[in-house]
């Protein structure tokens, strides 16, 4: 992970010393370099810096302010699937006419809302939405910019949670079903029909799933202009992968090669939805050693996270690294452990059977790779209020989101 390394025997981001700041805002806490982000995001633009394209980060991924503002002054759009994304999208500077509305089930006051603030584009995924959009946007006197979400039916070759464009997804309208359901929203007066959209899944290691997509969503937009109806925009979604362990997905300027030829053949404005690929390598978990356990039959290393604070390893089987902050820990002999936190649950665990230096009670340790739904995941199971986010940027850092109060946990409820 750029930006996180060791110096002088202590874990940092960037300049930043992460024992010291753990001290000061106590555990567990998540830690985002700017740097990391911003890279990630330059990448993006520099690899498709030879067509007309917009960066619609996926906000879903980290929806936090700090980190929104960052990427919106980097010149990021956001592609976002709720109102309440609009609401933080728009509070954090990214301009409307950047952002992306995706979902299967965006409510009437959603749309309404999304219309109001006259955002570029709605990707509308069933009939049905078609024609509720039709009918707020004709109540409002407006036409909504819309797209299509195309199912294309590829195998992304991910998690089957996380997989989005085949047949069997709730996703999307059927590859078969889209030229007659774009001929009916092109005769529907409160839509304008402007792009083609689609996004086959997540945590993508091969690009080649994606670019057999965009030839299938190109075919389409052919056929659509032999009948008038004139796609200026096509939408790749995002999906792209990043190294949590071993993988080794297409950097951004390989993923480009492969999909712009295809695009290049239509002269589209391409929208592009990355979220992991973004803030996934810019952020970590920390989190401390609370106390060791050996049953006998197993170890374990109970640490002050929790699957409420990241509940990737539970719902996906997914992988972190796990380091310590002290960097002389790491020559200490290894172990094989659970590594799991205080909730009442025995799929709390941030890792199973991990070959681990042995770390100590009090130790600091970092969950790697913890940017992308991570906190965005986060619950208030077992009323533990979430975590502190920080954003790092040189030698400095921001608490862009304190800690939760146990008083913040109950706001809104009552006793009867
Ligand atoms: C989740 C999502 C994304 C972002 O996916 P990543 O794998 O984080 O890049 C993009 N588009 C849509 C429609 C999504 O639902």
């Amino acid at each position: 992970m750029a930006h996180f390394d060791y110096r002088d025997g202590h874990l940092c981001c960037e300049q930043v010393d992460l024992g010291k700041l753990a001290a000061e805002v106590g555990t567990p806490a998540y830690v985002y370099s700017k740097a990391a982000l911003l890279e990630s995001l330059a990448a993006y633009d520099r690899a498709f810096r030879d067509v007309p394209h917009v960066v619609c980060y996926s906000v879903k991924a980290n929806s936090n302010l700090g980190v929104l503002s960052v990427l919106a002054k980097a010149g990021a759009g956001a592609d976002i699937v709720s109102g309440g994304e609009l609401f933080r999208a728009l509070r954090a500077g990214v301009p409307a006419k950047k952002i992306i509305f995706s979902g299967v089930g965006k409510s009437r006051d959603e749309l309404r809302d999304a219309l109001k603030a006259e955002i570029l584009m709605f990707n509308v995924e069933s009939r049905s939405e078609l024609r509720v959009l039709d009918e707020v946007a004709r109540e409002m006197g407006v036409r909504a910019p819309v797209a299509l979400r195309v199912n294309p039916d590829v195998d992304p070759q991910t998690h089957p949670y996380i997989a989005t464009g085949l047949k069997t997804s709730k996703f999307g309208i059927p590859y078969a079903d889209a030229l007659q359901v774009y001929e009916e929203a092109a005769a529907l007066k409160g839509l304008s029909v402007i792009g083609a959209d689609m996004h086959i899944g997540s945590q993508l290691t091969k690009a080649t799933p994606v670019a057999d997509a965009v030839a299938r969503v190109v075919g389409l937009v052919k056929s659509l202009r032999e009948r008038r109806i004139e796609v200026r925009m096509i939408d790749v979604g995002g999906g792209l992968g990043i190294r949590y362990r071993d993988e080794t997905p297409p950097t951004q300027e390989q993923y480009a090669m492969l999909l712009l030829p295809a695009l290049r053949e239509v002269g589209v404005t391409v929208l592009l939805e990355p979220g992991r690929s973004i803030v996934g390598n810019a952020g970590a978990l920390l989190s401390r050693v609370l106390y060791r356990k050996d049953t006998g039959t197993k170890k374990f290393v109970v640490i002050d996270a929790a699957m409420n604070d990241l509940i990737r390893p539970s719902l996906y089987d997914a992988h972190h690294d796990i380091v310590p902050l002290d960097e002389r820990r790491r020559a200490a002999p290894t172990e094989k452990v659970d590594v799991v936190g205080p909730i009442c649950e025995s799929g709390d665990f941030l890792a199973k059977d991990r070959e681990l230096p042995k770390v100590e009670e009090d130790d600091l340790v970092a969950l790697m790779s913890a940017g992308a739904y991570g906190f965005a995941m986060a619950s208030n199971y077992n009323t533990r209020p979430r975590a502190a986010e920080v954003l790092v940027d040189g030698s400095r850092y921001t608490i862009v989101r304190r800690r939760e109060t146990y008083e913040d946990l109950v706001a809104g409820e009552t006793t009867l």
